[in-house]
């Protein structure tokens, strides 16, 4: 259910060469009710390329694997995997001081790329692995080599920064030419702060005076221009003490006497880089080279989105040229396409993601149904619970009871999610101490990839023993928020404590202030609709299958106003109220009982 229409409104959005933007739940198939109906209109010559943007690994491997199925199915499609440079280098430093007159795979390139091309052309899906290998045996850069592919191929999957960020965006299809590119956006919720971040740049004084130091008085040139950034820098400084608060000053304008010292410092450099790599300085000079030219470009698309702040960290001064609202740069750079199709199970409410992801009124928004019975979710509020800043310390014990009401009800996994680390472990300290028979896990700050690994393991098999109990404390927005897949048994619950707000700081306010600015409630835009959307993304852990059942508990008194609650999702009808730990055990034993796994 619902893949039709997703399918239908993708074909008909490339046809008609326009926007859409679709909220459809896990469950229903997105990645092949996408591609099927893109690479249709492709054969019939509506498109010449399909770009699918995604920015994890596992939605690569996703539309990588749908591919595989259209090929299966007859489609004679050749797809490439674009990996990021420092991912797929070979060199040990990850191509980050990337010198091509340096590398062995980049000397000589040309020489050998066209056995390269011949050996990989027997194959169709140009995946990371394929290009590892063939360019390891042709000795060629396989990220160059990745580019160079790329004009022969019917489907690219890669990160949005491809088509979006002014720093890397794909020059050979996108500088100052506008294609037959269909653009089909993955989990798109995530685009709206990615695109922030890609349209955002900063600079450091001690990054400026750390070259400079570097540099000395073998380059008086370079010396004098950094020098010179370096001092203005230092009069940035004072404008915090001045002009500002003493920790930051905020300018609506961007001076252009910083954006002409950030161009002669850019100019020298690169009479010095001419050098090649022999000097002493080559790599931190062309490390801080490409982040001056970062903070130039960005400083070029400064208009009336963006604003500028100048903060102290510690003896440092940075220096930020902030976007606020990426909608117009997104819809720049949409114009490089034909079409777009933005598509997430979060994608709530549409209207303010058209807003942010440069849509306009006129284009295709909808929402479709979950595929799964309503009745395999239980979805309880906990409003009883405050769970504010200054209340926090109030509800440690109830959120604990709580939770255990939740699990005691089931032998199973489940999942809390809190806002943030101190209230988590404050929580955890005290579920551990009164509930020792419930294995517990709790998500630590900076976990490596093996240490994510090693908690998610704990949710990898269905429980050995019948009276297994496992929860799993993390922070919402976190790295087990979203994009994790744990189907079946693998989870039962899911606790959501919070609406999930951002927490206060000056660029969340500058955002506020921004909408508010233009009659529409900064609040909202800055606080409230993030929130949800980490809500929703915890909270949609649970049902991953039609088979899958599962209880959603939510902790917060806000839940109850109409602001939050409007943003419930349909699936979530009807919300059943509970006013303690052995109401919600109640609720959960009728529940429970309907399933026929439960004993
Ligand atoms: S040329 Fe390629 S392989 Fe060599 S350092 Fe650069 S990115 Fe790495």
């Amino acid at each position: 259910p619902g893949q039709r229409d997703l399918a239908a409104a993708t074909y008909r959005t490339i046809d008609g060469r326009g926007r859409a933007f679709a909220q459809a739940p896990t469950g229903i198939g997105k990645t092949i009710s996408t591609l099927f109906p893109a690479a249709k209109a492709l054969g019939l010559g509506h498109a010449e390329k399909i770009f699918y943007l995604t920015a994890k690994t596992s939605g690569r491997r996703i539309a990588e694997k749908a591919i595989d199925d259209l090929r299966g199915g007859g489609a004679r499609l050749k797809s490439l995997t674009l990996t990021a440079r420092d991912k797929i280098c070979f060199k040990p430093n990850g191509g980050s001081t990337c010198d091509p007159d340096q590398c062995e795979f980049a000397r000589g390139y040309y020489d050998r790329i066209n056995d390269a091309l011949e050996d990989i052309f027997t194959h169709d899906a140009f995946t990371r692995t394929l290009i590892e290998e063939c360019a390891q045996k042709h000795r060629v850069c396989p990220f160059e080599f990745s580019l160079d592919l790329a004009p022969w191929c019917d489907v690219i999957i890669c990160d949005y920064n491809y088509v979006f960020d002014p720093r890397a965006f794909l020059k050979r299809f996108f500088q100052d030419t506008r294609g037959q590119y269909a653009f089909l956006i993955d989990e798109a919720h995530n685009l709206v702060d990615r695109a922030r971040e890609m349209f955002s740049a900063d600079l450091c004084k001690s990054e400026i005076s750390g070259l400079k130091r570097l540099v000395g008085k073998t380059h008086p040139d370079l010396s004098k221009q950094l020098d010179a950034l370096n001092r203005y820098f230092a009069k940035l400084g004072k404008k915090v003490e001045q002009e500002g608060d003493g920790e930051c000053w905020i300018s609506p304008q961007l001076s252009t006497d910083l954006m002409a010292l950030v161009h002669n410092v850019l100019r020298a450099a690169e009479k010095v880089l001419e050098q090649g790599a022999a000097l002493p300085f080559w790599d931190e000079l062309i490390e801080c080279y490409f982040r001056v030219l970062g903070f130039e470009r960005i400083g070029e698309l400064f208009d009336e989105h963006y604003t500028t702040y100048t903060e102290k960290q510690g003896r440092d001064i940075r220096f930020r040229i902030f976007c606020l609202d990426p909608a117009h740069n997104i819809r720049q750079a949409l114009e490089r396409g034909c079409a777009a199709v933005f598509f997430s199970a979060t994608l709530s409410p549409l209207a303010y993601f058209r807003d942010l992801l440069g849509g306009e009124e006129g284009d295709t928004l909808f929402s479709l149904g979950s595929p799964f019975p309503p009745e395999h979710l239980r979805l309880l509020l906990a409003d009883h619970i405050e769970t504010t800043y200054k209340k926090r310390g109030e509800s440690y014990d109830d959120i604990a009871e709580s939770i255990a009401a939740l699990v005691s009800q089931r032998a199973g996994n489940y999942l809390a999610f809190f806002p943030s680390y101190k209230y988590m472990e404050e929580v955890a300290t005290r579920f551990a101490e009164a509930h020792p028979d419930i294995d517990l896990l709790v998500q630590e700050s900076g976990m490596s990839d093996r240490e994510r690994e090693a908690f998610l393991s704990a949710f990898d098999a269905e429980p050995s023993q019948p009276e297994q109990y496992t929860v799993g404390f993390a922070v919402m927005g976190g790295v087990f928020g979203e994009g994790i897949d744990l189907v079946g048994e693998r989870l039962v619950g899911a606790v959501v404590v919070g609406v999930g707000l951002p927490q206060l700081c000056l660029e969340r306010d500058l955002i506020r202030h921004y909408f508010d600015e233009r009659d529409i409630s900064g609040f909202t835009y800055a606080y409230v609709y993030p929130g949800m959307n980490s809500v929703l993304q915890a909270a949609g852990r649970v049902i991953r299958t039609a088979s899958d059942r599962g209880a959603i508990l939510l902790v917060d008194r806000r839940f109850a106003q109409s602001r939050y609650r409007q943003l419930f999702p349909a699936s979530w009808h009807p919300v059943h109220s509970v006013r303690n730990p052995a109401h919600i055990a109640q609720s959960l034993t009728e529940f429970w009982c309907h399933d026929p796994t439960y004993t």
